[in-house]
């Protein structure tokens, strides 16, 4: 049988000045599981906590919820002040009502108040289905999973990495660098963007603490903390040729910008048509199929391919087409979904 106590706090003027803490405690008096309610100016004070443990041992309580700060600042208070007088700190519950009902909603007294009264029966009724628990410990995996190999990721990676723990980092496109490396400069400083991504960038692939899984996505997440358990999937970096009756390249226009990123990538991609473009038999990032076609798709494609870039990304897909066990048919680049339909059906 659940005999709960209920402690409303004032914290001065920083909660009684906008909730009714008597009200409150009034309020919950007869909800469900509660046998004794009370409110108090100060109840971290160590006349606040002696009324706690005196409450509890006279109204023979087997919960407690304060309703006062945030549980950051003393829920470990409240979890040792219940403790003294042998009831299980995890029979212990506390409802923010100052920094998410006082202070939020400053003049506003009457709503502030129903809201307070809310809180409070929701951890009337969260410590009604706590359950007594010991501490213990239990082994915990020191690595760590990094998703995403964006600026943010790689820095998070290298600050973990650095203080000597394993990082994986995820990273569903070919490379780490993420949109940073598509701009030229950063705000408010108007630094290169470059010049602050490639070291980390370098020294993330580099670093002996950490792994890279790039063209990869997250698919499952299992366990809990210290012990999780992922299931990535890996993206295919290449096509079983003997498998293709015939072959068509269809590759996505590149931009006809002449960024310093799109003309790196642009060198780059004689070496990355294989392994790093979306290769894929009969199937379309949307899923569609395509039968007997192989597609080549990039980052890249705009409006205004120029016909010398046209002609450069032919001739890298035509030497590179000549490794593959196959006949091709043709080499097409397409702008949109519905104009490679024109071409492909
Ligand atoms: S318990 Fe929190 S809200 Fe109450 S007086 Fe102490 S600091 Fe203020």
């Amino acid at each position: 049988m659940e005999r709960v106590g209920v402690f409303i706090c004032h914290c001065g003027s920083n909660i009684g000045a906008v909730v009714d803490c008597a009200r409150v405690a009034e309020a919950v008096k007869d909800y469900p599981g509660v046998a004794y309610s009370t409110d108090y100016k100060y109840m971290c004070s160590e006349p606040g906590q002696e009324m706690i443990q005196n409450a509890i041992k006279e109204h023979n309580l087997n919960r407690v919820v304060v309703a006062s700060c945030s549980p950051r600042m003393h829920e470990k208070t409240f979890r040792a002040c219940v403790e003294k007088v042998g009831m299980n700190p995890y029979m212990f519950e506390m409802a923010n009502i100052r920094e998410h009902c006082s202070w939020v909603h400053a003049g506003k007294n009457e709503e502030a108040t129903e809201k307070a009264i809310d809180l409070v029966k929701m951890a009337v009724s969260k410590v009604c289905k706590n359950e007594v628990l010991q501490k213990g410990h239990a082994p915990v995996t020191k690595r760590a999973l990094v998703v995403g190999g964006g600026i943010a990721g790689i820095q998070c990676a290298l600050d973990i990495a650095n203080n000597g723990y394993q990082v994986d980092i995820l990273e569903r496109t070919p490379s780490i660098g993420g949109k940073m490396s598509q701009i030229d400069k950063t705000f408010p400083t108007i630094d290169c963007s470059a010049c602050i991504l490639t070291p980390k960038m370098v020294e993330a692939s580099s670093h002996p603490n950490i792994k890279l899984i790039t063209f990869a996505e997250l698919e499952k997440v299992d366990g809990y903390v210290g012990n999780f358990e992922v299931t990535i999937r890996s993206k295919a970096r290449s096509v079983d040729m003997s498998k293709c009756t015939e072959l068509i390249i269809i590759s996505r226009c590149y931009y006809g910008s002449v960024s310093p990123f799109v003309k790196m990538v642009e060198d780059r991609a004689i070496s990355y048509i294989h392994p790093d473009f979306v290769i894929r038999k009969g199937e379309m990032h949307h899923k569609r199929r395509y039968k007997n076609t192989i597609t080549l798709s990039s980052h890249f494609y705009g409006e205004n391919i120029t016909d010398i870039e046209k002609e450069t990304a032919r001739e890298l897909l035509e030497a590179n087409a000549d490794n593959y066990d196959g006949v091709v048919k043709g080499i097409y680049f397409y702008k949109s979904v519905e104009e490679l339909e024109g071409i492909v059906l």
